[in-house]
């Protein structure tokens, strides 16, 4: 028996080893892994400059605290900084804390201001932002919440229609969260026009909008965050995920006009931001910005959801609906998504399960179009051997 908390339900499967787009097990056997630890690899496994960042940091200095000047800190901050809306970066662990800052700069926002009724946070069904008290609250599917408590601030509404939104917004109202590619909800992107009307919205009623991208940004969707398709920009974002590759580490980015009340003493994190992983965390971020990356994910992107359509027409009894944006991609699929997964692995081919019975694609962004065809063959093989099943059970 497992001393471990039974939070997870844990396939039997054990990795010992990874080289760019595969894992292996002990035995030497190979996966392909268009999982990538949940959109976190997002340069694959065994990157030479990343191995190489963290050998060099690790006999330099691990860790010092937020009371001294970080050098390695101000320079991830800066370049987040110059690569997007933001002007001001703290930073995490994880998503959620990452989520949990955006969270508490919004409301310190306006209790600033002198408006210190403004707290509620209005959220969206199918949203996913982490599992801390707070996130879960601010996502409100209720089968993460349940069983923990009330936790009041937090409006949810339906996404689709912003009169919906604009209904659920009044003079307690502090922020928009979404997230603009949901992840965990089903791999729902959010058209160009809804991200616009969101900001519009939170203009007009002078209001904050922050957009969750730990799972859909940092590259995923051809550009370094989703949003930017819709050229609009939040006042606040959460970061994590790829970010730092697998090392851990998130950030919340803001602009300096709602940054400036997250003044000494407003909030800290122990680990957040040290030197070791502020050095992974450029180190990814050399690569992530190196000239023509974004331009490759936005072209595999197109190969994955071209071979995902094409495994529709050719399975309509079995796949439904291709979901979302470059290489976050979804197959909403008719057999329980779960089981399909596990057949998969069976196969040697690693996805996800979303909510919604959504199969969720999320190849590493270094991903070739040889092994986008490898996985969709497996895709197609798995398919196949479901209808056959099928047949044969109806005989
Ligand atoms: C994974 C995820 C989080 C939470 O990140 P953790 O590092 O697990 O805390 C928050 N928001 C989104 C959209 C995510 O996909």
């Amino acid at each position: 028996m497992s001393a471990l908390y039974g939070t997870y339900a844990r396939s039997e499967l054990a990795f010992v080893r990874g080289e760019g787009m595969r894992l292996y097990t002990a035995d030497g056997t190979a996966y392909l892994d268009f999982n990538a630890g949940i959109a976190v690899n997002a340069l694959g496994h065994g990157d030479p400059h990343l191995v190489e960042t963290i050998k060099a940091q690790a006999e330099k200095l691990w860790h010092v605290s937020n009371i001294y000047v970080i050098p390695e800190q101000e320079r991830l901050a800066r370049r987040l900084a110059e690569a997007t809306f933001a002007d001001k970066v703290f930073f995490t662990n994880s998503g959620a804390e990452a989520l949990e800052c955006a969270i508490k700069t919004a409301r310190r926002y306006f209790w600033d201001k002198g408006e210190t009724e403004r707290v509620d946070i209005i959220g969206f069904a199918g949203s996913f932002h982490g599992r801390t008290t707070a996130t879960i609250a601010a996502a409100g599917n209720a089968s993460y919440t349940e069983g923990f408590g009330p936790m009041p601030g937090y409006k949810h509404i339906e996404p689709g229609d912003l009169k919906r939104v604009e209904a659920a917004i009044d003079e307690k109202t502090a922020a928009i969260l979404i997230e603009p590619v949901q992840g965990e909800g089903g791999v729902t992107a959010f058209s160009d026009a809804y991200l616009q009307g969101l900001r519009a919205l939170a203009d007009r009623h002078g209001i904050l909008l922050i957009f969750d991208e730990v799972q859909c940004g940092y590259g995923r969707t051809g550009k370094f965050f989703a949003f930017e398709w819709a050229g609009v920009t939040p006042d606040i974002m959460a970061v994590a995920k790829a970010i730092g590759n697998g090392f851990p580490l998130g950030a919340c980015l803001a602009t300096e006009e709602v940054a400036r009340c997250m003044v000494p003493g407003t909030h800290g994190s122990t680990y957040g931001g040290n030197p070791l992983a502020c050095a992974v965390g450029n180190a990814v971020l050399d690569r992530v910005l190196a000239p023509g990356f974004f331009e490759h994910v936005e072209a595999m992107g197109k190969v994955l959801s071209r071979h995902l359509h094409q495994l529709m027409q050719k399975y309509p009894g079995l796949i439904t609906e291709v979901r979302g944006k470059g290489l976050i991609a979804g197959l909403k699929i008719t057999p329980p998504v779960r089981d399909f997964v596990q057949r998969l692995r069976d196969h040697k081919l690693l996805a996800v399960a979303a909510s919604d019975n959504v199969l969720r694609l999320l190849p590493p962004l270094i991903v070739t179009e040889a092994e986008i065809e490898e996985a969709v063959a497996i895709l197609s093989d798995a398919f196949a051997e479901l209808e056959t099943e099928s047949a044969n059970a109806a005989q």
